[in-house]
């Protein structure tokens, strides 16, 4: 699972959320932070609106760079037409505007008057099933369940059900429980 969480304060509120790329989110592929409900996936919000308003409707970007192996960070109000300016992102520290910068467990990020800190970062992908390999085995003639068996079962009739043993069939192997 390739999840990340956030924790934050909001006044005398301390809140966290998890985010997983396998969920569908608002940009999918991306989780996206700010102080708009219609735009974000992590929805940033103050009972002091001078605070919340020191974040952006859509501030910032979390996305998984596979060849890193690594969450980074970009800032999506670089791309902003004057007169509106970037509003800048400081990552552990560093102002944030057109570079992207990897995020790591305790990283803090500041989004105006905003701090936030990355709590925790998953990064394993999900487990794909290797296919399955048709194998032969012995089928009996059981019309409602047949029973299969290696081809080395050599008796004429099933000992489950009792019905005559047919030849090899081509069968996908069910995983034994
Ligand atoms: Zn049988």
């Amino acid at each position: 699972m390739q999840q990340l969480t956030l924790e934050w304060a909001a006044a005398d509120q301390h809140l966290s959320q998890t985010v997983s790329l396998q969920q569908s989110t608002k940009n999918p592929g991306t989780i996206r932070v700010g102080r708009d409900a219609t735009m974000c996936d992590v929805v940033i919000k103050h009972p002091d609106p001078t605070i919340e308003k020191t974040v952006s409707g859509l501030h910032i970007e979390i996305f998984f760079n596979p060849e890193h192996h690594q969450f980074y960070l970009r800032n999506l109000t670089r791309d902003r037409q004057p007169p509106k300016r970037p509003n800048p992102v400081v990552v552990d520290g560093q102002k944030v505007v057109m570079e992207e910068v990897p995020l790591h467990v305790g990283s803090q990020i500041r989004l105006g008057r905003m701090a936030l800190q990355v709590k925790s970062i998953d990064t394993q992908p999900v487990p794909v099933e290797p296919p399955a390999v048709p194998i032969y085995q012995r089928v009996c003639g059981n019309p409602r369940t047949p029973h299969y068996h290696p081809l080395t079962y050599d008796k004429l009739n099933c000992d489950i059900c009792g019905y005559v043993m047919q030849g090899a069939t081509l069968v996908y192997p069910v995983a034994e429980v």
